[in-house]
């Protein structure tokens, strides 16, 4: 190296470290909290050289259970690639409440599949609401309402709920009993102005399922009187006619737009016929959780680098695929395939691989495939979406 060389070198590198060095002391272009500079964080499960797995056997797994009602859940732990969202089958008995809980760290949402479910929600204005479901009802509670699950009537209820955090654990809720149960007494006759004595036997741990009597069909009024809360928590979903019909399949698509509180999470029940493929899309904002109520289907994920990875996922089966994936999802069985989809936003947005394509002129995609354009005229004109 010569001295002119040597000396520009050190300049340079004099210049390069002073470079780095702002830049690290630049508050602007590195604080936490910068959504761009966090999205350029690459996710070490997601970030290998090959895609990791993202689908779980939900139903096959143990989960929860006392007596006959039980809760499966699906999370970071089980699987973990569904950092943004995380999910539980649920199955009460008659008579079976879930109880009174809030969770600190996620909103709940939640499909019935079987039986009859009433929820009471407390919200932060002291309001509070009692709703009767039924199967293909849906109810959302913001994170942090607390609330408690009843299976109406004399048959088990099933429903499927979804979190809007991964890392969020149904065995980890913040339960009414465990509360008390840890608090001196002296302090809960303080806070009720009760005597201590009101607080004997109570349950000294988590009680998470209580039995009793099977609840009245007539809602019982609250301690409070009726004190009804603005923005309803409950949705009649499948009641309505599906959102989209396409040859080879239906969708219902619910959202903020229709259910105004559920401002973080969009449910989507999908059918598909036998063959039909849900075509090749991306969302551009949101993570995606599934849950296969009935059927068989191939589900592919696209995570550049080559990176390509299909699973089949069957009934009672969970699939995830993280926001801005590629994904399709294919029916490959003999039945109708049902498949529950929840997004962790309160605004579906989606895009599709032939609504993109049909977006560009041929001559962009004869020099991008180096094949006649000729050829791209033949491909469709509008969106896909549901393939027969
Ligand atoms: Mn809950
Ligand atoms: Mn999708």
């Amino acid at each position: 190296m010569s001295a002119f060389q040597r000396r520009e070198f050190l300049a340079s590198a004099a210049a390069l470290t002073a470079v780095v060095a702002s830049t690290f002391r630049s508050p602007k272009t590195v604080e936490a909290g910068d959504t761009t500079f966090m999205n350029n964080v690459p996710d070490p499960v997601a970030s290998g050289e090959e895609l990791p797995t993202f689908k779980f056997a939900l139903e096959k797994s143990v989960g929860k259970v006392i007596g006959n009602s039980s809760g499966k859940e699906a999370t970071v732990k089980q699987l973990p690639i569904s950092k943004g969202l995380a999910g539980v089958s649920m199955r009460l008995d008659p008579g079976v409440m879930r109880e009174l809980h809030w969770h600190a760290t996620a909103a709940e949402w939640a499909l019935v599949l079987e039986g009859d479910v009433r929820t009471t929600v407390i919200s932060p204005d002291g309001t509070a609401e009692t709703n009767d479901f039924k199967p293909g009802d849906v109810w959302f509670f913001p994170r942090g309402h607390g609330h408690v699950l009843e299976c109406l009537g004399n048959k088990p209820c099933h429903f499927i709920l979804i979190f809007d955090n991964g890392y969020f654990s149904e065995f980890g809720t913040f339960s009414i009993s465990d509360w008390i149960g840890h608090t001196p007494k002296a302090l809960l006759a303080k806070n009720f102005g009760l005597p201590e004595s009101a607080f004997e036997g109570f349950p000294k741990d988590e009680v998470y399922f209580a039995k009793g009597a099977i609840p009245p069909r007539e809602q019982s009024e609250p301690l409070q009187g009726w004190k009804k809360t603005a923005l309803t928590h409950k949705y009649e979903m499948l009641k309505d006619p599906p959102h989209r019909t396409f040859e080879g399949g239906r969708e219902w698509t619910l959202d903020s737009t229709k259910f105004p509180i559920s401002t973080t999470v969009t449910g989507v029940v999908l059918e598909l016929e036998p063959g039909a493929l849900r075509e090749l899309h991306w969302h551009p904002t949101a993570d995606e959780w599934q849950y296969v109520i009935a059927g068989n289907v191939s589900v592919s994920m696209f995570g550049s680098h080559g990176r390509y990875r299909t699973e089949t996922l069957e009934k009672g089966d969970v699939g995830y695929i993280p926001q801005g994936y590629g994904h399709s999802i294919e029916n490959i069985g003999h039945e109708t395939a049902r498949i529950l989809i929840g997004f962790n936003t309160g605004v579906y947005q989606t895009i599709d691989l032939s609504q993109w394509i049909a977006g560009n002129p041929t001559s962009i995609l004869a020099t991008n495939f180096s094949k006649p354009a000729s050829l791209f005229e033949k491909f469709p004109k509008k969106d896909v979406f549901l393939s027969p």
